[in-house]
């Protein structure tokens, strides 16, 4: 079945992911608190909250509109590294959605793909630093191979959730390289990163939307 998002569908998302860093508000601190300096849920929950005072303006927005409204108001709420990295995820993806009024399968590869590439370049990570980007470079390698072998929506967005839940998991064990867990004598090794395992907790909370409510009919 073919994906198929709205705007107001993507709205939603939100607001459920809003929820799901709320809830998870001691497991990420902890972890923070591990590897870096236990400000990360603090500064997420903030962007989130703000987001949520937007949602009904969003909802009227074209996708683009929407994403650079989210991208502004995280690069101007959230602190930390997390700010500025998911504040120009979201602006690359309101470029790459530009003129679009729905999101399908390829589209929604395209605005992952741009957000992946703005934290890179902004950040200077790449896959097996140990941050945020290893479980959405995992992610979306997953989604983007199974969307071109199968075709399926349904499928591609499972692929999504497990390659973010492996590119998460996988952090355990890797040497940070970016981020503040590199200036540690251990480098982090043994513990998840936490903006890896908040990313992971989002593309899940992503997909989990998708397959409950933006699978469009079968192709007749
Ligand atoms: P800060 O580290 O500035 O306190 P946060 O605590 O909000 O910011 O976020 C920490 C997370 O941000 C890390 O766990 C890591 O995943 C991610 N991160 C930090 N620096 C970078 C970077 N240069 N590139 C990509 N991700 C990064
Ligand atoms: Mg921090």
């Amino acid at each position: 079945m073919p994906v198929l998002i709205t705007v107001p569908a993507y709205v939603e998302y939100l607001r459920k992911a809003a929820g799901v860093i709320e809830e998870n508000k001691d497991c990420i601190t902890a972890l923070d608190a591990k590897t870096g300096d236990g400000d990360h849920w603090v500064n997420l929950d903030m962007g989130f909250r703000k987001i949520l005072t937007l949602a009904d303006g969003l909802e009227v927005m074209s996708f683009s509109e929407m994403f650079r409204k989210v991208g502004i108001t995280i690069m101007s709420a959230v602190g930390g590294s997390s700010g500025v990295l998911y504040g120009a995820a979201y602006m690359a993806a309101a470029k790459t959605a530009e003129g679009l009024a729905v999101l399908d399968g390829a589209a929604l590869l395209a605005v992952l793909e741009a957000e992946l590439q703005a934290i890179m370049s902004r950040g200077g990570a790449k896959p097996g630093f140990k941050t945020m980007v290893d479980s959405l470079h995992q992610a979306v390698r997953a989604y983007a191979e199974a969307l071109a072998a199968t075709g399926d929506g349904r499928a591609a967005v499972e692929e999504l959730m497990r390659g973010a839940r492996e590119g998460a998991e996988a952090t355990r064990s890797m040497e940070a390289v970016k981020g503040r867990a590199s200036y540690q004598a251990g480098k982090g090794v043994g513990e998840l990163d936490p903006g890896a395992v908040t990313m992971c907790m989002q593309l899940v909370c992503l997909g989990e939307h998708i397959l409950a409510s933006c699978l469009g009919p079968e192709a007749a």
